[in-house]
């Protein structure tokens, strides 16, 4: 049925037609995720970066259970309401005054892309109503994942996404990123966060800062290969959008709710971005929904202004999913999970992916709170590939990590990993040790496959 009805998404279509079709995962529980043959494995991954509580938890079938029955579903157009999203929109205001008491409303929406769809309407409706309608243009990083509709496809910086479909759409810029690894090698941290940075700057004045509406990135980018960037990178980009007035959009899709040890990305590198999108762990992906967060000068602005701002979807603060969210928001304060990533499992992890520093296929270990990525290089000490092109060594390493019973992503030529906020210390040990095993019966092989 899988290959005779279903086209899964990001997916070859002939490489799921030769498998016969995908593998299955039937069910779940804490951190493990077991399959249609009955194995059961380590979620590295947190599904898709988003099962921060982990599987199995009651309260949120509970929750959608107990709101399904009162009102399963009411829209919020129209001058109504319903109060699971009214709720769920003070909460998360509670935790982005944290580092921004600015941050104050929040607008409900599906999916992470849809988030960063509506950023793309908000801000230039703002600034329409601001009287600065030629502030259009908005400035984003090469290899930046945004989502894949067509505003946040393009907003995102993945080439071989633009190659289908004539993206991205007029109006969005892409400039360097951070990713020291590949991009920055030799550089001090400082140099490169330095000359990164600088890219922004020159490209607003080559468009001309009164074109430029704003600019967006992830804290660390997910989807791109785990790219943490210098602690100096992200206060100088705020300080270049101060400087020529431009908003500061962040992507907290994957960073929000806990992951990198506070409740949003920024508020670890301690900038205070004008709007926030977020999804994935604001519902632990038990059911979708996304919001923006959006800070008080600019609802000031709308609600000066008046008129209508005429974009939303049917299920913007949908109530079950709505209600969901508050129970996952729920379980992260009532286990402390933000804290002990930032205290106690974080730097477990960040300790526990050192012992692989030393592997000598591994070129970089990097880590911060519960996401993480291993570089793998064909020369110790180098950012060399296998085959003298990215892409060769990290799906074999991959592929060994779930035969030995770890679910992790390659990206490129790096292990990425992102497992549920619950992970026990000695389920990290269990994850690193597995991956250790897989890149010990990688090296021959990929040794035997480099004809460099
Ligand atoms: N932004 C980021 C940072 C993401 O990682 C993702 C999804 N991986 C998205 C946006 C898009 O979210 P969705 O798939 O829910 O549309």
């Amino acid at each position: 049925m899988d290959v005779a009805h279903h086209l899964p998404p990001q997916s070859d279509y002939k490489v799921q037609h030769e498998l016969g079709g995908a593998r299955f995962i039937v069910s779940a529980e804490g951190c493990r995720i077991t399959d249609g043959e009955g194995v059961t494995m380590l979620d590295g991954m947190a599904g898709l970066w988003c099962v921060n509580i982990g599987y199995g938890r009651k309260e949120l079938a509970e929750a959608a259970y107990d709101q399904m029955l009162e009102l399963p579903f009411y829209n919020t157009f129209f001058k109504t309401a319903t109060p699971p999203p009214v709720r769920l929109a003070a909460k998360i205001a509670e935790k982005m005054a944290i580092g921004n008491p600015d941050l104050t409303h929040v607008f409900f929406n599906n999916s992470g892309s849809e988030a960063n769809d509506t950023i793309f309407r908000l801000v230039r409706y703002y600034w329409d109503l601001k009287g600065e309608s030629k502030r259009k243009i908005f400035i984003s990083r090469k290899n930046a994942y945004h989502g894949s509709t067509v505003a946040s496809a393009s907003l995102g910086g993945m080439t071989f996404m633009h190659e289908q479909g004539g993206l991205p759409i007029p109006g969005v810029e892409h400039v360097d990123q951070p990713y020291q690894f590949g991009e920055g090698f030799d550089e001090t941290p400082e140099a490169f966060a330095t000359r990164v940075a600088n890219t922004i700057e020159e490209r607003i004045l080559a468009v001309g800062p009164e074109n430029v509406a704003a600019f967006i990135g992830e804290p660390v980018q997910g989807a791109g290969g785990v790219i943490i960037p210098p602690n100096t990178y992200w206060p100088q980009v705020e300080a270049i959008c101060r400087k020529y007035g431009i908003l500061l959009v962040c992507d907290e899709v994957i960073c929000g709710f806990g992951r990198l040890g506070h409740w949003f990305g920024h508020q670890y590198f301690g900038i205070k971005p004008d709007l926030i999108t977020m999804a994935k762990g604001m519902s632990s992906g038990y059911l979708p929904i996304s919001a923006v967060g959006v800070s008080r000068h600019i609802v000031d602005l709308m609600v000066e202004k008046g008129g209508e701002f005429a974009h939303g979807f049917t299920y913007s603060g949908h109530p079950t999913c709505a209600a969901v969210a508050l129970a996952n928001i729920e379980i992260l304060e009532s286990e402390g999970l933000v804290g002990r990533t930032k205290t106690v499992t974080g730097p477990y992890f960040a300790n526990a992916l050192k012992r692989l520093s030393d592997h000598p296929l591994v070129g970089e270990v990097r880590s911060l709170g519960l996401i993480g990525a291993i570089e793998i290089v064909s020369r110790k000490g180098t950012n060399q590939r296998f085959g003298g092109a990215e892409g060769t060594a990290g799906p074999i390493v991959r592929d060994l990590c779930i035969e030995g019973g770890l679910m992790v992503r390659a990206i490129r030529d790096s292990i990425v990993m992102c497992p549920p906020l619950t992970i026990s210390e000695a389920e990290i040990d269990e994850l690193v040790s597995i991956i250790e095993k897989a890149l010990n019966a990688a090296d021959p092989l990929l040794r035997s496959l480099d004809v460099v």
